[in-house]
């Protein structure tokens, strides 16, 4: 193990993506050089183009499932790179298994390579369609692995065992997150995740389309809250997944009224067909963050998703 540098170089996989710069502009607020790195199939420069002329901050675009070649010092790897929206993995079923897997052996390859601690972006995904509500972290999940979303949930299932191996095998030091749905600035309009389509369709006065019955649920945090926590857990001492995520819980039917109401907007709601394997109710529990990280959320709903329409305001 190298000793850590005075001023700490993490590098960020999936740096120019939503979660990815959102994480890069904390840790450099925190103090950190970052090296983020970005195939840019889902990320966007757009992402960080404030950042582009801070000296602590570098980009390079390339695609982590080929080696990934970097000179010098290294702290941290945060492994952020994937495709992340249903819409995403229908389009790029093999790049997405291959983010998961070959980029994360790459990504682990790095931080063993340079002593670095390490941080596997992982999801609420590897739940499936979960038998056990809330979800805990010792849920093992009720995953279709052939399915059209499988290609997320086996990768990022896969990253998660790949991440302990080099853990129990190598003595890495890392650390797992289970991302549940996150919302907020620089998603992409078109992602097909349910915010940005919603909040869209809203703006532009179309009707919303609320999929299957829209008694589905879902649990949004917001972007800043999110990486408060990852960042969190990237300085603790404790190497199992940890569900970060927001526990209030609402049907898809409600989410879509509540957008309504906040754009106010005069859109309506259309029903359209629900998606194969779409999780029938999603809520994280939080205790493990809460206990060992000291974490819990603090942007409500509708001051999160205030800041969200504006930022989507001027793209539609
Ligand atoms: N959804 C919807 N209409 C849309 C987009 C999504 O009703 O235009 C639903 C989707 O079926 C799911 C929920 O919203 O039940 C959240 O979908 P999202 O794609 O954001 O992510 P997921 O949580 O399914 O990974």
């Amino acid at each position: 193990m190298t000793a850590p540098s005075s001023v700490p170089v993490s590098v960020v996989t999936g740096g120019a993506g939503f979660l990815g710069s959102h994480l890069s502009d904390r840790l450099l607020a925190e103090g950190h050089r970052v090296i983020a790195i970005d195939n840019l199939i889902t990320g966007n420069t757009d992402n960080i183009a404030h950042l582009a002329s801070n000296p602590k901050f570098q980009f390079i675009r390339h695609d982590v499932t080929q080696f990934i070649d970097l000179p010098g010092v290294v702290d941290n790897v945060f492994h952020f790179a994937s495709p992340a929206s249903p819409i995403d993995y229908l389009q790029l079923p093999i790049q997405t298994l291959k983010v998961g897997s070959l980029g994360t052996h790459n990504a682990l390859g790095l931080a063993k390579a340079k002593g670095a601690r390490f941080l596997l972006a992982s999801t609420s995904e590897c739940y499936g369609d979960p038998l056990e509500h809330p979800q805990s972290e010792s849920y093992w999940g009720n995953v279709n692995p052939i399915g059209p979303r499988g290609v997320y949930d086996e990768a990022k299932r896969f990253a998660e065992a790949m991440t302990m191996a080099y853990h129990r095998y190598h003595k890495i030091d890392t650390h797992i997150v289970r991302i549940f749905n996150t919302y907020g600035p620089r998603m992409r309009l078109k992602d097909g995740r349910v915010v940005p389509a919603f909040v869209g369709q809203a703006l532009r006065g179309e009707p919303l389309t609320v999929f299957g019955e829209g008694q589905q649920t879902r649990s949004f945090c917001y972007c800043s809250d999110l990486i408060d926590g990852i960042y969190r857990l990237s300085r603790c001492d404790f190497h199992e997944p940890v569900n970060i995520g927001n526990p209030t819980e609402f049907t898809i039917l409600d989410f879509a009224k509540l957008i309504i109401k906040l754009t106010g907007s005069k859109s309506t709601i259309i029903h359209e067909p629900l998606p194969v394997d779409d999780p029938k109710q999603r809520r994280p529990n939080i205790a493990r963050a809460k206990e060992l990280l000291g974490w819990e959320p603090k942007v409500d709903l509708e001051t999160g998703l205030h800041q969200a329409i504006e930022y989507f305001r001027d793209k539609v």
